[in-house]
């Protein structure tokens, strides 16, 4: 470890060794972060990259809420982008939200600018980084369909200008090369009376909290919809459902009772019995229906 922060250049932020980062990931699972960066700003971390050996692997966490750290934790550094990176600033019907900010902090952002068309983003418990990553979206709205460009650095430090359509995005998916850190994005809506819009986000938030458990320690849909061709229709939850998992439980993990394709940190879960539970699912579901569900969940690190 010692050995690690000793090959890293030197930073305007902070390194932290050991850096558990079960404290910062909705799961409340996990190892360490061989070693954690809070860069101070955009030119502090494009001097790391550009500077770091490229033999040392070097990945990104927004707000962990779609990320299972498993429990030997993460070699290499981590980065996680700090509030230099959380700007908003409205200019017409256009956002330019940092990589940091929370997606409701942007929907809240919007409304307040009459910008209509980011209110999905207030039912979204994550950061812009993770929403550009994930293509991230709920009830038939998602990042690509108000992204305008987004903006990352490459693994040189090279700051990088990406057109929504060259981002390669399909469902909870992008071909974004995975080395890219987005730091910034711009967005587009529609004018509208902020009132009117504030009232969309408000019966989004509404209708999230009946029906999914977004109190729990959780990363929301565990596995994404399968092609409806394959499933016979059938979404994940359904599949999950019909093969008796609603409410089951391993050790301390659970696939919630009231949204059973969100998996739940019940009692003490390690990552282990969420991944293993996980699993489970995903080969009884194969064997009982012939659908391979894929994971939404990202799951990184090494198990113990
Ligand atoms: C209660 C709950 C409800 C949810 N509901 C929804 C929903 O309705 N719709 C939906 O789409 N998702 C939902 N999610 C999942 C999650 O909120 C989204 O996937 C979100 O976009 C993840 O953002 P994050 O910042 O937490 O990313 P993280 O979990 O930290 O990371 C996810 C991925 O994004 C990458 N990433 C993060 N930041 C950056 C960056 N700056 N540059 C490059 N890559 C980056 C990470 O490396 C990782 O691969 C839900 C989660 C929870 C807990």
């Amino acid at each position: 470890m010692a050995q690690l922060l000793s090959r890293l250049p030197p930073v305007r932020g902070k390194l932290i060794e050991g850096a558990p980062l079960a404290d910062i990931t909705w799961l409340r699972v996990g190892g360490p972060a061989e070693v954690l960066f809070l860069p101070a700003d955009e030119a502090d971390l494009a001097r790391f990259l550009a500077e770091t050996p490229r033999d040392i692997p070097v990945q990104v966490l927004g707000a962990g809420s779609n990320t299972l750290v498993r429990d030997g934790g993460l070699p290499g550094v981590t980065v996680r982008l700090t509030p230099a990176f959380g700007q908003i600033t409205a200019d017409g019907l256009r956002l330019r939200a940092g990589a940091a900010a929370l997606d409701k902090s942007v929907a809240k952002a919007a409304a307040k600018a009459g910008i209509a068309g980011l209110e999905f983003f207030v039912g979204v418990p994550g950061t812009i980084g993770g929403a550009l990553r994930m293509n991230a979206g709920c009830y038939e709205r998602e990042t690509r369909d108000v992204l305008v460009e987004a903006v990352a650095l490459d693994r040189r430090g090279r700051r990088l200008i990406a057109p929504h359509d060259e981002l390669g995005y399909a469902y909870r998916h992008s071909d974004a090369p995975d080395e890219w850190i987005f730091v910034e994005a711009v967005f587009e809506g529609r004018a509208d009376d902020p009132a009117a819009i504030t009232q969309r986000m408000d019966a989004i938030t509404a209708r999230r909290e009946s029906t999914q458990p977004i109190r729990e320690k959780t990363s929301g849909s565990t596995f994404k919809n399968p092609d409806p061709a394959q499933s016979g229709g059938r979404s994940a939850w359904q599949l999950i459902d019909a093969a008796g998992w609603r409410g089951r439980r391993l050790g301390g993990a659970m696939f919630s009772p009231q949204h059973c394709n969100f998996l739940i940190n019940e009692d003490a879960a390690t990552a282990g019995d969420l991944e293993t539970l996980g699993e489970t699912v995903r080969a009884e579901v194969k064997a009982q229906f012939g659908v391979e569900l894929e994971w939404e969940v990202r799951r990184v690190g090494e198990t113990s």
